[in-house]
């Protein structure tokens, strides 16, 4: 058969749940080279190991990086391509949660923190993304010059039923989507293709403790699926948003959330 994806993929928050799934759905099917972008080094490390004795086949390298960091973006962005010749892929994934919290009783410290790194972190690698991608040669009608997909979240779109406290998450999540629609519809005809997913709650470390405390069982029997997503069911949406198998997809946002928003 032949691979789903070829080149190489940069990948933020890729040392952990939903980026780390998706680099090795990557290795899966076909990707040449992973370039794994987070901040936490260490974790960086773990993984690329865990990956490169899976696929002995697929170069993985690893970039400590703050996402959030003008500079530290631009930089990663000119050194994956030193390495690699381009990039055909991005996928910007790395996020937090941010502490659940009121409006009125949130710091603006708070606020910034939370939206430095989903919203402006989103933007930044976009950025860098697009302005490496329009050097690049097309490879054809239905790989263009490259693909960036967006993670942002059902908050992005909605929201689930019940009282939740993450106004700066949302906000973030939101703007995530709008770059998302803004930028697909700006480049569209330069070749790169632009789309966000939407998941509901995953089992990923992100939510990992507040899974295993019971304390999403009221969101999961609201789900009417019943429970989380497995981090595969959300990295197999981000697999199909890469590969040309979704070339006409532009500037959408794929909601994959077990049907919590439709209930
Ligand atoms: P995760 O915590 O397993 O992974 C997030 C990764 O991002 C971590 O490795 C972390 O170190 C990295 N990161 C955080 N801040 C960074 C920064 N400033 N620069 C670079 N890397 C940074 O969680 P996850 O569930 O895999 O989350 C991935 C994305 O999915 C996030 O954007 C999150 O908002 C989104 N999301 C998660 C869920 C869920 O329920 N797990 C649902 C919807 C959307």
């Amino acid at each position: 058969m032949a691979p789903m994806i070829k080149g190489t993929a940069f990948i933020t928050g890729g040392a952990s749940g939903i980026g780390k799934s998706t680099a090795i759905a990557f290795a899966q099917n076909g990707i040449s080279a992973l370039a794994l972008v987070d901040l936490d080094a260490s974790l960086l490390e773990a993984t690329r190991d865990e990956i490169r004795a899976q696929f002995p086949l697929v170069t993985v390298e690893t970039f400590a990086v703050n996402v959030a960091d003008e500079a530290s973006v631009d930089a990663v962005i000119t050194k994956v391509v030193d390495q690699f010749g381009g990039i055909e892929i991005g996928i910007n994934c790395a996020g937090i949660s941010g502490t659940p919290t009121p409006t009125h009783l949130m710091s603006l410290v708070e606020w910034q923190k939370v939206i430095d790194v989903n919203q402006t972190g989103v933007w930044l690698c976009q950025r860098a993304l697009i302005r490496q991608m329009l050097k690049q040669e097309t490879r054809g009608v239905r790989e263009g010059r490259g693909v960036i997909v967006n993670v942002s979240s059902m908050f992005g779109v909605g929201g689930p039923p019940g009282p939740f406290s993450i106004p700066h998450y949302t906000a973030a999540k939101h703007a995530v989507v709008g770059v998302t629609k803004m930028d697909a519809k700006a480049y569209a005809r330069e070749g790169i293709r632009i789309n966000a997913i939407c998941p509901g709650f995953v089992d990923t470390p992100i939510i990992g403790e507040q899974i295993k405390s019971g304390a999403m069982n009221p969101q999961f029997e609201m789900t009417p699926i019943g429970r989380p997503a497995h981090v595969e069911e959300i990295s197999d949406a981000l697999l199909f948003l890469s590969s040309p198998m979704s070339s006409y997809m532009c500037g959408a946002a794929l909601v994959v959330d077990g049907g919590i928003l439709f209930r």
